[in-house]
């Protein structure tokens, strides 16, 4: 296994949510309101390094072959990115309630398909058993293992508790875990009530009154 070169997915600001979010997460914006997006997979070594920082949440059996197995390549590079737009497209459908657009459920169906496997008994070894899969490229298997965890998050109990960040500066999807939980990171949420804070002491009413829009609209008062 080479070693991680500098990679933005040291760098990425929400993880451990389901394999499918955490792969949609991979595009964030770094540096708040005025910030740049960031692509962490960008080279197929990124992708070698992401799948080994999150093999744990991979079947067992899949595990050690992606941390041993080939490298990627920029085919698999493409596969994963083509998911990743799939998915944020259910994850926006699925917290608007909207249908998904075209061809978005079918390409994470097909990639879902990917993972499909089982154990044999080893011949020659006695109580070993030896993983198989259908597809004998391994990072798609692993491909369809992150589909197959947006099947399972859309699907089951966890599926209307997807949540966008509200920040408005923020791109990345998240379960609500808890009832408190109102943002992707705390760091997005203290950004939120910074930015609210120095709002509130440049608007009108602290300081001289304001004049009367002519609209007659006005701007909201700091509760
Ligand atoms: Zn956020």
């Amino acid at each position: 296994m080479s070693s991680p070169t500098a990679s933005a997915v040291d760098d990425l600001p929400l993880t451990g949510e389901s394999l499918a979010l955490d792969l949609v997460n991979t595009t964030f914006i770094q540096g708040g309101a005025r910030g740049a997006l960031v692509d962490a997979l960008r080279e197929p070594a990124d992708l070698d390094h992401w799948l080994r920082t999150r093999s744990a949440d991979f079947g067992e059996p899949l595990r050690p072959l992606l941390d041993d197995g080939a490298p990627a390549t920029r085919f698999h590079l493409d596969r994963y990115r083509e998911l990743r737009a799939a998915l944020r497209d259910l994850a926006a459908a699925t917290v608007s309630g909207t249908t998904p657009p075209p061809g978005t459920v079918a390409a994470v169906n097909a990639a879902a398909r990917l993972s499909t496997g089982w154990l044999e008994l080893d011949p020659d070894r006695p109580g070993v058993r030896i993983p198989r899969w259908t597809e004998p490229d391994l990072h798609l298997v692993a491909l369809g293992e992150v589909a197959a965890a947006a099947v399972a998050l859309f699907t089951g109990p966890s599926a209307g508790q997807v949540r966008a960040c509200p920040a408005p500066d923020c791109i990345l999807y998240f379960v609500k875990s808890h009832a408190r939980r109102e943002w992707c990171t705390s760091a997005c949420g203290n950004r939120v009530r910074v930015a609210r804070h120095s709002r509130r002491h440049r608007e009108p009413g602290a300081g001289e009154p304001p004049a009367e829009p002519a609209t007659g609209r006005r701007t909201e008062p700091a509760a």
